[in-house]
């Protein structure tokens, strides 16, 4: 029992945090860094915090993770960081060639107040960015929100900086897919290309912490959506955002700033969800949907219907981003699973009231904590037991604890693999998605069955 000290009641805490279920901005906005190409993400604060951060999503996605730091000292923090940027700026374009550097901040930089704008132009003027290349910002204190605001806010830095019109609306539609995997970026990619709709997805990780293994490293792998491509987003017909809390922020400031109209939709998980998107696409871009999205529609509706059994109310509790759980919870209650733990670690009203309204005709009491932590979570476990969990890797231990059957999904995943690889968006990610809860719903039955019951056809 790893996590004996757990105790079964529950007392209000205020001040305490265990095992929280999120982590600090700085991480989303480096990840949502990566998904521009040539781009070298740079954390403006002290060193401890980038070397974090490029093991975590290291440890994640199992490839190299670039990125630079302005390594304040004791005297940077009490002075100002302004002399460490500026250096590294001249030393980044000097030894690293990249076309971008995305600037974001820590909780040091921000505490001082640091104001990066001022530093970048101070750079321009020293003659510090090579013409063509450019430094762009967004301020993440990580007191605030988790990494998935993080995310948010660099997403936003990219319109804030690039987006641009000259005034002829183009067919091209935007999407901004959210802090989703880079398999699910290619997946977006290849759904919006069966519809033959022309699109610019950002961020886009995908062939970047999924690339291939070529004998030879690349600093600057082949992925990542392009400069062109990132101005090009103000003249698009419209813009589809996926997930509001990663993807809302930069709808809307393209909307104010080059007057894109913009869709907010859920993260395409499940029937539902998926649904939607697809709809979404087709009215916005004014194309029909082919057969062959109809037919991985099919396939998923074939599974649900097929396997049902097996799903009907199932106990289910969840840990991970707000847009994943609730598009999550959609489709387990679609398919007549009750999810009855619920818990983000990022801070947010609206996801209590979404997640409620989805839960609402569970005939079973539902907790729901957004700001929540894995210590509560594995309370409402040990007063109300569940036959799956779904979360990152450190709820591995719960799942021992309690011997409770465990999908990995969100972040981090650290001790599998899989998730860089196959989506759990679109239809085939739900195909993806039922086989796994079968798998680990199956797999218990087996060992739990007594001989006589052990059944050769499920
Ligand atoms: S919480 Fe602050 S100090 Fe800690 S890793 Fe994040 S940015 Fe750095």
């Amino acid at each position: 029992m790893l996590l004996r000290h757990t105790p079964k009641e529950i007392t209000e805490r205020s001040a305490l945090t265990i095992n929280p279920a999120k982590t600090c901005q700085p991480i989303g906005a480096m990840y949502a860094a990566l998904g521009i190409n040539r781009c070298l993400p740079h954390s403006h604060g002290s060193q401890g915090c980038c070397a974090y951060h490029r093991s975590a999503l290291t440890r994640h996605y199992k490839e190299p993770v670039m990125a630079s730091t302005s390594s304040f000292t004791e005297g940077a923090s009490v002075f100002g960081g302004q002399a460490n940027l500026i250096q590294a700026i001249d030393t980044i374009f000097t030894v690293y060639d990249p076309d971008v550097i995305a600037v974001h901040t820590t909780c040091l930089s921000e505490t001082i107040g640091d104001d990066i704008p001022q530093i970048a132009r101070k750079a321009e003027a020293e003659g510090k960015i090579p013409k063509g290349k450019f430094v762009i910002h967004a301020n993440t204190p990580s007191y605030v929100g988790s990494h998935v605001t993080g995310f948010a806010n660099m997403t936003k830095a990219m319109v804030n900086y690039f987006s641009a019109s000259n005034g002829k609306r183009s067919e091209q539609i935007n999407i901004i897919p959210g802090y989703v995997e880079p398999a699910d970026m290619e997946e977006i990619r290849r759904i919006a290309g069966q519809l033959g709709i022309r699109t610019v997805i950002f961020p886009d990780t995908s062939n970047v912490l999924n690339r291939p293994q070529t004998g030879k490293f690349e600093m600057y792998p082949k992925g990542g959506v392009t400069v062109r491509a990132l101005v090009s987003t103000g003249d698009s017909k419209a813009t589809v955002a996926l997930g509001s809390t990663a993807s809302w922020p930069a709808a809307r400031a393209l909307d104010v700033k080059c007057n894109v109209h913009c869709e907010l939709l859920e993260l395409p998980i499940g029937l539902t969800a998926t649904d939607s998107f697809i709809d979404t696409l087709r009215t916005v871009a004014g194309v029909s949907v082919p057969d062959s999205i109809n037919i991985e529609r099919g396939r998923l509706l074939d599974i649900i219907t097929d396997m049902h059994q097996y799903f009907y109310h199932k106990k289910v509790g969840l840990v991970g981003d707000p847009d994943q759980l609730v598009s999550l919870t959609e489709f387990l209650v679609s398919i007549d699973m009750w999810p009855i733990h619920i818990v983000t670690g990022s801070p947010g009203k609206a996801f209590d009231t979404k997640i409620r309204e989805i839960t609402r005709e569970i005939p079973h009491p539902v907790n729901i904590k957004a700001g929540g932590d894995m210590f509560l979570f594995h309370q409402w476990i040990k007063n109300d037991p569940v036959d799956l969990m779904m979360g990152n890797t450190y709820l591995k231990y719960i799942a021992r604890d309690e011997d409770i059957p465990f999908i990995r999904c969100g972040f981090p995943i650290l001790d599998r693999i899989g998730h860089s690889y196959f989506p759990t968006v679109g239809y085939m990610g739900g195909i993806r998605l039922l086989e796994k809860i079968l798998d680990a719903l199956l797999d218990r039955k087996d060992r739990d069955s007594p001989e006589e019951s052990f059944e050769l056809v499920m």
